[in-house]
């Protein structure tokens, strides 16, 4: 298992969980790049949005519908963006589709406003999901 993200879903590597059942998995994003960020893959890999197909889009279906619990479950109280980053162009770091959730406006009204969480700004990523 060469992935980082099937190994956090298989307990192999740790992670700060926010929800888990069956199908699907959200932590605390290791570097935030939001006062709350967490991010939701699916246990089972799937390697970018670029991946999705009639053959696992219910499995994506799913992630969508635990995605306000897991927004709840953080705290995240008004509102929040869901962003995924898919293939080189994006700077899709992690190989294995993820969403981040990113709220907590209220904590930093600055990036809320200046797009700082939208997209990257730089292809090295730095300072932006
Ligand atoms: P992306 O660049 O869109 O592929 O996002 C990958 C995200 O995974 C980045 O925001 C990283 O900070 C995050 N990340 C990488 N490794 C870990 C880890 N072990 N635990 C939590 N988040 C991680």
């Amino acid at each position: 298992m060469d992935c980082i993200f099937c190994k956090i879903a298989a307990g192999v590597i740790p992670s700060n969980k926010v929800y888990e059942d069956e199908l699907c998995l959200a932590f605390y994003d290791i570097a935030p790049q939001a006062p709350v960020h967490v991010l939701v893959i699916p246990k089972t890999h799937i390697a970018s949005a670029d991946e999705i197909s009639a053959d696992n889009s219910a499995l994506v279906a799913h992630i969508f519908e635990v995605i306000p619990k897991v927004a709840a479950s953080a705290g995240i109280t008004n509102g929040y963006r869901v962003i995924t980053n898919c293939g080189e162009d994006a700077c899709q770091s992690v190989k294995h589709l993820h969403f981040h959730i990113l709220g907590g406006a209220h904590l930093s009204e600055q990036m809320a406003q200046d797009g700082t969480w939208i997209f990257r700004s730089s292809p090295d990523g730095e300072g932006s999901v």
